[in-house]
């Protein structure tokens, strides 16, 4: 009996051996598996943060090189517009830029004494000739280049045709300023502005103007005083009115329909594109 007893405490020893060891194992293998999982939820939140952070870094690294290369453009244009504000052909002159009474550029003669600048001269020469080659036979330049004092002179005679019309001194000269520049303010002191024909807006109805319409921005010319423009430029429209700019600058203004005024100040970067 007493063997048999021993037996029985010996198999349940045994017994009890082995379920406290499954237990331990079971704990164990819990345990295990449970870092396995939070290491690997790690590794999870890391790959997800890895991956969140990669676009935004991404993104990040984008705008900034965006910025990087706008804000170099932007640096570059600027100081490329500050020298191109500073070249002779784009000189602004109008009621607020007055030129300078002793500024006189080199002159060249296009036809019986009118000149123009003889930087420019080859341009309008160029355009002409091209009318002519189109048939446009009826065109000619009647003014461009005039002395200050020659300014002074038209600008004086209008003044005195409205006092003459019963309009005192100020109202006079308003009147006058409207159709003939004060001698400080006209670009026809620079010798970069072609008057055509009669000085007229009959201009309006030639071939020749409808060819330059269309073409004048090739040689470098503008309208200077455009119909709706009127209140930037501060002068009545003159079709007959066309401005030395370079072909460069004249093509972009014809593009985006500018006056020199709105030009000079898109390049400045004040405009908003
Ligand atoms: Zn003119």
């Amino acid at each position: 009996m007493l063997v048999i007893k021993n037996k029985m405490k010996f198999i349940r020893g045994i017994l009890l051996i082995i379920i406290v060891l499954a237990l331990a194992i079971w704990g164990l293998w819990l345990a295990i598996s449970s870092l396995i999982s939070i290491f690997s939820e790690d590794q999870d939140t890391n790959i997800n943060t890895e991956n969140e952070n990669e676009p935004k870094q991404q993104t990040n690294s984008i705008s900034n090189e965006a910025t990087q290369v706008s804000s170099n453009v932007n640096v570059s244009n600027v100081n490329a517009n500050i020298e191109v504000l500073q070249q002779w052909n784009l000189k602004l002159v109008n009621k607020d830029n007055s030129v300078n009474r002793d500024y006189v550029p080199e002159l060249e003669e296009i036809d019986d004494g009118v000149m123009f600048d003889k930087r420019a001269i080859s341009y309008l020469k160029d355009m002409i000739n091209a009318m002519y080659k189109e048939n446009i036979t009826n065109v000619w330049v009647a003014s461009a280049y005039r002395t200050y004092d020659r300014q002074e002179e038209l600008f004086n005679n209008k003044v005195q045709y409205y006092k003459n019309e019963g309009n005192d001194q100020e109202e006079a000269e308003k009147l006058a300023q409207m159709l003939v520049q004060r001698p400080e303010m006209s670009e026809h002191n620079l010798g970069l502005a072609a008057d055509f024909n009669k000085v007229d807006n009959d201009f309006e109805d030639t071939k020749a103007f409808a060819w330059l319409q269309k073409n004048a921005q090739d040689y470098g010319f503008i309208l200077r005083y455009p119909k709706d423009k009127q209140d930037i430029t501060g002068i009545s429209y003159e079709s007959w009115h066309w401005r030395y700019v370079g072909a460069e600058h004249a093509k972009v203004i014809k593009e985006k329909g500018f006056c020199l005024e709105e030009y000079i100040e898109y390049l400045k970067g004040t405009e908003e594109v």
